[in-house]
């Protein structure tokens, strides 16, 4: 077991920072008159309070997301997308130009382009030939200062979960943060380490609402962790990070899970369906087993495919360049009715 240090984690600068105080932290009470913001006194044109700053911790919204994920609202903190407590992640603990994270390719970009836009190096530890961690060689890889650790389970582009013992060995004995990108969790049999987080100091899930539950153009992203690090999260986010129409549209949303739980068995309906059909196409090489709404092919030729498909249409996503992923497309489990299109498509490709 590792002894996890939180403080020698953060950086020097940030544990020192006072944080912004807006109008809003100062003030959450229920006063009649706000004369505290600057905001326009009179009205929005949208009428329902949107001339009013937001809620800058969101605790309407988060009292509802810790029912409906069974974790206290001091574990959570929301972003603007996952995106945002990624990046918040990399500012709160390594220092540029010195401290570093470390990624598994083939694996979601957006951590090694957060890495870089904070000039913080990036160790990369590819994963086996199955795609699962390379755990021998992430942890002769891991330094000094190394912070950060991203796994992505099931992870983009491959669609795999990553074996949990391995992921334990990693929380257990990394001195730094292990991330734990779950995007694509709500999709798979297993379950998430939501369940665990208690038992790990050291520990970030994330999760959100771009996926199974349709709302990628809201912009909302969880970090589920300990209380110490979310607290830091909260100190260097943007003071009013999450919209109020954003809060508001996903607060109406939650209720739906029922539906959402049929979307997602929908959708991997469709994926054994195309999983399945798939198979009776020679110039596609492998189907690799996916836990989420898209699945990774080998062809023989993927540049040519990817023009083909274009050509009708319909657009996939070449991922042939990512390592151990030669000749790969990754494909989005789309309806129905897009998924027998793709199939009729690439029934009258001539490779
Ligand atoms: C799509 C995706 C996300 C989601 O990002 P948002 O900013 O929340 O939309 C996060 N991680 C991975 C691996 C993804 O594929």
């Amino acid at each position: 077991m590792s002894t996890f240090d939180l403080n020698s984690i953060i950086r020097e600068n940030i544990k020192q920072l006072v944080p912004y105080s807006s109008a809003r932290s100062e003030y959450g009470g229920s006063a009649s008159i706000f004369l505290d913001a600057n905001e326009n006194s009179i009205a929005s044109v949208l009428e329902n309070g949107y001339n009013r700053y937001p809620d800058p911790l969101q605790k309407k919204l988060k009292r509802k997301i810790s029912e409906l994920k069974q974790v206290p609202i001091e574990n959570i903190f929301l972003g603007n997308g996952s995106d945002e407590p990624i990046d918040l992640l990399i500012r709160a603990t390594c220092v540029p130009g010195k401290d570093n994270i470390l990624i598994c390719p083939p694996t979601y970009g957006m951590y090694e382009v957060a890495a870089q836009i904070n000039d913080v190096a990036i160790q990369k530890t590819v994963l086996t030939p199955d795609f699962q961690l390379d755990l021998g060689k992430i942890l002769r890889q891991i330094n000094d200062n190394t912070k950060l650790l991203f796994i992505c389970s099931p992870n983009n582009p491959t669609g795999n979960l990553l074996n949990e013992k391995d992921i334990t060995i990693l929380v257990e004995s990394f001195k730094g943060i292990v991330v734990i990108d779950e995007a694509y969790i709500d999709f798979a049999a297993e379950e998430s380490w939501l369940q665990k987080l208690s038992n790990y100091p050291n520990l970030v899930i994330l999760q959100t609402f771009s996926k199974a539950w349709g709302l990628a153009a809201l912009r909302l992203g969880c970090a589920y962790s300990s209380a110490a690090i979310i607290e830091i999260l909260n100190k260097i986010k943007a003071p009013y990070n999450i919209s109020l129409l954003s809060q508001e549209a996903v607060l109406n949303t939650l209720s739906y899970e029922p539906v959402v739980k049929k979307w997602i068995s929908l959708i991997n309906e469709q994926r054994a369906l195309l999983f399945d059909k798939l198979k009776q196409f020679s110039f596609i090489e492998k189907i690799f087993p996916s836990s989420a709404n898209f699945i990774l092919l080998r062809v023989n030729n993927a540049n040519c495919l990817y023009e083909y498909l274009l050509q009708q249409n319909i657009v996939v996503r070449n991922r042939s360049s990512m390592p151990l992923c030669g000749n790969c497309l990754r494909i989005t489990v789309g309806t129905s009715s897009e998924n027998e299109s793709l199939l009729n498509a690439l029934k009258n490709y001539k490779p």
